[in-house]
């Protein structure tokens, strides 16, 4: 059975998208499976993972609308070795479209029901809404990955989605938790940083990775090559703690990497 997280943050910009595709790939040179789900309409999951987004037969939205399966319209990242489900701007249809169908919110986790015995690992990204697409991803899963820049508003920000995913937790998926809180664009000459960093290990104690993702060039030019940064340059410290956050995560797990 598939391990199914979704890598949520309302705030945009904060690397949720630049960690989905990283993720999938550490994962992926792990010998897990992975399927990337992409939940944005603005596809930057699926052009970071070598696709296209313009020029999809078929995508999540045809998934969520109930016209294919996930399978037919999952393809494998050239690049990164996973299997991704993309997104296009089609996408953006499905919030209006999905008003007033029946169980709407968990269109999603039933389509992801039939493949899940394919997978070690689904990860979904999310777009920076609290959305219905958003809902959907929090419904389909088991556990929250927070990433998140040590700053000040980030801390507001995160009290935010920690009450959301209660209600999810509440009202719609008992199942879901918040594996952990991942600190991003680390920049330790950065006293605020350090402040906040430490303000979250005190505050939410093992639910912070360990692993630190730092500033990097690399995994912020990896994107434009189609490549996961892992893969686009695998010696930089951006790739590598991603790996190391890879193993982190299938460690936590309790399943170490062989
Ligand atoms: P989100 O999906 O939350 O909107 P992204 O992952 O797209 O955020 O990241 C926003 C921008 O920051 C992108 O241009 C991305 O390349 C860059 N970025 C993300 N993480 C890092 C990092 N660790 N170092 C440098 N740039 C990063
Ligand atoms: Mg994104």
């Amino acid at each position: 059975m598939a391990r199914i997280f979704v890598i949520a943050n309302q705030k945009g910009g904060v690397g949720k998208t630049t960690t989905s595709v990283n993720l999938a790939a550490a994962l992926a040179r792990l010998d897990q499976r992975a399927l990337l789900v992409d939940l944005d309409p603005q596809g930057n999951a699926t052009m970071g993972s070598g696709i296209d987004k313009r020029g999809l037969a078929r995508s999540v939205y045809q998934v969520l609308i109930g016209e294919c399966g996930v399978a037919e319209a999952t393809q494998c990242s050239p690049s990164g070795q996973y299997d991704i489900l993309p997104a296009n701007r089609e996408l953006a249809g499905a919030e209006v479209e999905l008003v007033g169908v029946d169980r709407r919110e968990t269109r999603l986790k039933d389509a992801l029901a039939r493949v899940d015995e394919q997978y070690d690992f689904i990860l979904i990204d999310c777009p920076p809404s609290l959305s219905m697409l958003t809902l959907n991803g929090f419904c389909a899963a088991h556990g929250v990955i927070i990433p998140m820049q040590c700053e000040y508003f980030a801390l507001e920000g995160l009290s935010d989605l920690v009450n959301t995913i209660k209600k999810v937790h509440a009202n719609f998926n008992p199942d879901l938790s918040v594996i952990g809180l991942l600190r991003v664009m680390f920049d330790p000459r950065v006293t605020l940083t350090q402040q906040v960093s430490t303000q979250l290990e005190q505050h939410f104690g093992d639910k912070v990775f360990k692993t630190l993702i730092p500033r990097n060039v690399r995994l912020a030019e990896a994107p434009s090559y189609g490549q996961p940064g892992v893969v686009f340059d695998p010696q930089s410290k951006g790739a590598k703690a991603y790996m190391d956050f890879g193993a982190e995560l299938v460690e936590r797990l309790g399943n170490p990497p062989v």
